[in-house]
């Protein structure tokens, strides 16, 4: 995403179990980013250390100033779908974008490179 002029990055998806709410969530996300050196700039999608986002959370939809579930950028996002397909069933319904294979099937592999464990 963004400016081409960019150090590759890694993408991975992970599944969560947690009390918290989604707001609070994404509190504790932005605090982890902060602490692996992450500074707000203005310049979105450039280089960052990281960049936690959430992507669904279960059947919920929210649309607040600062929360949007399911991530809106989800169904384009080749290197954001792979991933979550490595985890969640093929099947995994996300809520006003259909299942997961579906999503999968309106998307090519171009530009991301599988790496790590098992390769
Ligand atoms: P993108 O969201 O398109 O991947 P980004 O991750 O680079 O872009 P950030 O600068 O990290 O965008 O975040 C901008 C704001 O997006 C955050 O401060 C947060 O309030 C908001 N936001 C809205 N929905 C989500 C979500 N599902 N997960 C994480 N942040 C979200
Ligand atoms: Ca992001
Ligand atoms: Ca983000
Ligand atoms: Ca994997």
């Amino acid at each position: 995403m963004g400016p081409r002029d960019q150090p590759d990055f890694v993408n991975a998806v992970a599944c969560v179990d947690t009390v918290l709410d989604p707001m609070r969530l994404l509190a504790e996300l932005q605090r982890i980013e902060s602490r692996h050196g992450r500074v707000r700039s203005d310049e979105r999608w450039g280089p960052r250390p990281l960049d936690l986002d959430i992507l669904t959370i279960g059947r919920a939809r929210i649309e607040t100033a600062r929360l949007t579930v399911p991530h809106p950028g989800l169904a384009t996002r080749n290197f954001v779908l792979y991933p979550l397909a490595d985890i969640a069933p093929l099947d995994l319904r996300i809520p006003g974008f259909g299942r997961l294979r579906a999503l999968l099937a309106r998307i090519d592999s171009g530009g991301i490179e599988r790496i790590g464990a098992g390769e």
